[in-house]
C-alpha cells in the first residue's frame, strides 16, 4: 500500500492548480452573474493537455487514468466550481467510447475533444426518468440503414453547446426485461430535428450550460449506435461506476476551495479585539472541515484507483460520491458561518460555492441512489 501520489502525479497536481489559479480567479464571478464560459479557456485547457487525460494517446489523450483525472478536476473545482464543471463535462460520456465504440468511433469523436476543439455531453434524464434511467421513453427505431429518435430529455450538460451528445434511447420497448430496452446513440446536433433550450437561473455552477433538448424525427446513420443495440442499460451502469469517481473529486476540490476561502477570512477578520481564529470555536471547525475533506479525498482516490486497476468498485465509487458529496455541502456551509453577514453577499466567492454545492448530491446518482447501492451491497442477499 502506498498513500503517495507520484512524481508526475504531483507535477499534474500543480499544473492544473497553476492553471486555475491563472485562468479563473479573474473571470469566475463574471462568468457565474452572466451564465457565460469563455471558449477561449477551453482551447486553453486543450493545448495544455487537461481535457480527458484518461483518454488513450491513440485518440489524442494522454493516456493516463482516472486518478489523474480526478487530480485535475480537484484543482478547478477548488478554484471554481463553475467553470470547473465545464471543463469536466465538455469530455463527459467519452469513457462510453473508449468502453464500447468502434475504431471508426473513437478515431472520429475523441481527439477534437482532447484538443478543446469539440464539446460533448451525455444526455440521460427526462421529464418522468430521473433516478429511474430504465423508464426512458426518448425512442430510437430503425428506418431502413437509420436511427429515427423523437423524444425529449432535461437538464443536460453542454445540451445547447455541444457538438454531439450521447443519448440513452428505448429501442427495444418489447424487451421483457427493463434492462434490455435501450441502446445508447451518438447525436450531432447540427442533424434536422435537434433542438436545446437552454436553461437560465440555476441555483450554481452557473458558468455551465444545462439545456432542456428535444427530438422530433431526428436521422441518424446505423453506424451511430454505440456498443451492443439492448445493452444501453448496463452501459450506462459502468459508466457510472467510474464516472462517479471523478465525480467525487469534484466534491473534495469544492469543500477544499471553501475551507481555503474561511481559512483567509479567519485570519483577517477581528472581532472583540482578536482574530476570529483564535477562538477555539473556529479552530474545532477548521479542525472538523480539514478531516472531513481528507477523508472524502482518501475514499476519491481509492475509488479512482479502483477503475485504474481495471477493476472498478461499484461500492467503494459510490461511497466516495455520496461522502465527497455531503462534505462538500457541509463543509461550505460552515465556511460561509464563517464568514457572517459576508458570505451571503455575491462579491465574496464563498457565496458561489455555496450555491454550487448542492448538486453535488443530486447529479450523477442522487444521495440516495448512492447510499441504495452500498446499503444492497454492504448487506448482501437475505
Ligand atoms: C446542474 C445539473 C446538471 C445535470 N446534468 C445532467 C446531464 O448532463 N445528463 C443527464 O442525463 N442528466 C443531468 N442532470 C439530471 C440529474 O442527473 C437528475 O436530476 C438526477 O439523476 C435525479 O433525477 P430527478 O431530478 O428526476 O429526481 P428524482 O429521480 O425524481 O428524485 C427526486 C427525489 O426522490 C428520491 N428517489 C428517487 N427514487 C428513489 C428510490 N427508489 N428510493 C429512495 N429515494 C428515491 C431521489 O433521491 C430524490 O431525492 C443534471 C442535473 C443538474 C441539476
Amino acid at each position: 500500500m502506498d498513500f503517495e501520489l507520484s512524481r508526475e502525479q504531483r507535477d499534474i497536481r500543480k499544473a492544473a492548480q497553476e492553471f486555475a489559479e491563472g485562468e479563473f480567479r479573474d473571470i469566475a464571478r463574471e462568468c457565474d452573474l452572466e451564465e457565460t464560459f469563455p471558449r477561449s479557456l477551453l482551447e486553453k485547457a486543450g493545448e495544455l493537455g487537461f481535457l480527458g487525460v484518461f483518454i488513450d494517446e491513440a485518440y489524442g489523450g494522454a493516456g493516463l487514468g482516472f486518478l489523474e483525472h480526478a487530480l485535475i478536476l480537484e484543482e478547478f473545482w477548488r478554484v471554481d466550481p463553475g467553470l470547473g464543471q465545464e471543463l469536466c463535462s465538455v469530455t463527459f460520456g467519452a469513457e462510453e467510447f473508449l468502453l464500447f465504440g468502434t475504431e471508426e468511433q473513437k478515431r472520429k469523436y475523441l481527439p477534437p475533444l482532447t484538443r478543446g476543439e469539440a464539446i460533448m455531453g451525455f444526455s440521460i434524464t427526462e421529464p418522468e426518468a430521473g433516478s429511474d434511467t430504465s423508464s426512458a421513453s426518448t425512442l430510437a427505431v430503425r428506418d431502413g440503414d437509420d436511427w429515427l429518435i423523437n423524444g425529449s430529455k432535461v437538464m443536460i450538460g453542454n445540451g445547447s453547446v455541444a457538438d454531439f451528445l450521447l443519448v440513452f434511447c428505448l429501442t427495444e420497448p418489447e424487451a421483457t426485461s427493463r434492462h434490455k430496452r435501450h441502446s445508447i446513440l451518438v447525436v450531432e446536433t447540427d442533424r434536422e430535428g435537434f433542438d436545446a433550450d437552454k436553461i437560465e437561473g440555476k441555483m450554481g455552477l452557473r458558468a455551465s450550460n444545462t439545456a432542456n433538448i428535444f427530438f422530433s424525427n431526428v436521422r441518424i446513420p446505423k453506424e451511430n449506435l454505440v456498443g451492443t443495440r439492448g445493452e444501453g442499460f448496463y452501459q450506462l451502469m459502468q459508466f457510472f461506476d467510474r464516472s462517479r469517481a471523478y465525480v467525487a473529486a469534484h466534491g473534495v476540490g469544492l469543500a477544499q476551495g471553501a475551507l481555503d476561502l474561511a481559512i483567509q477570512h479567519v485570519k483577517t477578520r477581528e472581532q472583540f479585539g482578536q482574530k476570529i481564529a483564535s477562538f477555539q470555536v473556529t479552530q474545532f471547525k477548521i479542525a472538523e472541515m480539514a478531516t472531513h475533506i481528507e477523508l472524502a479525498r482518501t475514499l476519491t482516490y481509492r475509488a479512482c484507483w479502483t477503475v485504474d486497476q481495471g477493476k472498478p468498485d461499484p461500492k467503494v465509487v459510490a461511497m466516495a460520491k455520496w461522502a465527497a458529496g455531503r462534505t462538500a455541502v457541509e463543509v461550505v456551509d460552515e465556511a460561509l458561518q464563517l464568514h457572517g453577514g459576508y458570505g451571503y453577499m455575491n462579491d465574496h466567492d464563498i457565496e458561489r460555492f455555496y450555491r454550487a454545492a448542492k448538486v453535488l448530491e443530486i447529479y450523477e446518482g442522487t444521495k440516495e441512489v448512492e447510499k441504495m447501492i452500498i446499503g444492497r451491497r454492504v448487506l448482501g442477499r437475505f
